[in-house]
């Protein structure tokens, strides 16, 4: 099975997609990831994206649809991929479909997580994730068991995003309305659109995702 997570900047795709990675054995890719590791790493790619992501801005769809072809010739993506951050444009969303049929790999749905706008600053201001296994936290809204150390792996270390600041995150709002919330349509008309409610419980948001798939 081969999904998209769409939705703005906060509205949990990253933790639903881990969430799933879990429960069905899926792949998460996400280009958010990925670009934040050839920065970190000094890549070409990474050098090029480096400053238009501090900046909120979206990193070139060349560059992009690159990382993520090369990244559908690994073969662990057989197990199914959770596309998570991509596509974020319609140029974006084409070169996918035409990956996919080059592949061989269908789309299955595509699930659109629905959020207010205003809630988002104050989730991505507040989250981190453990740097050993990136697992998600949030200041006010989940706090690990034991202070400082991380449910899942009882590490101590933790990492907060650069770009997950009140500017920039004003900057992906405005970004994701211009270029993506389009693809709400565009994927509507494939019929292999779900809506779920971004604003529950994460319990609640992974049940409507589950109803969503089937
Ligand atoms: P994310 O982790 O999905 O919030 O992405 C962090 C940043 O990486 C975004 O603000 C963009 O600068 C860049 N980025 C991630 N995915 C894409 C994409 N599909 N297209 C363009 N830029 C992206």
């Amino acid at each position: 099975m081969n999904i998209i997570l769409l939705g703005p900047p906060g509205a949990g795709k990253g933790t639903q997609a881990r969430i799933l990675m879990e429960r069905r054995g899926l792949v998460q890719l996400s280009t958010g990831d990925m670009l934040r590791a050839a920065v970190t790493a000094g890549t070409d790619v990474g050098r090029k994206a480096e400053a238009v992501m501090k900046a909120g801005g979206l990193v070139s769809d060349d560059i992009v649809i690159g990382v993520v072809g090369d990244r559908l010739d690994a073969p662990d993506v057989k197990a199914g991929v959770i596309f998570d951050g991509f596509p974020r444009t319609t140029p974006q969303a084409e070169a996918l479909d035409g990956l996919l049929a080059e592949k061989g790999m269908t789309l299955d749905a595509v699930v659109n997580m629905v959020v207010d706008d205003a809630a988002m600053v104050g989730r991505i201001s507040g989250r981190y994730t453990c740097a050993n296994c990136g697992e998600g936290y949030h200041d006010v809204d989940k706090a690990p068991a034991v202070a400082g150390v991380c449910d899942k792996c009882g590490s101590t270390e933790f990492k907060r995003r650069k770009d997950d600041n009140a500017e920039t995150v004003a900057a992906r709002l405005k970004e994701y309305h211009a270029e993506t919330a389009p693809l709400i349509a565009y994927y509507k008309a494939t019929g292999k659109l779900r809506d779920v409610d971004g604003m529950a419980e994460i319990g609640e948001v992974t049940r409507q995702v589950e109803a969503a798939l089937g």
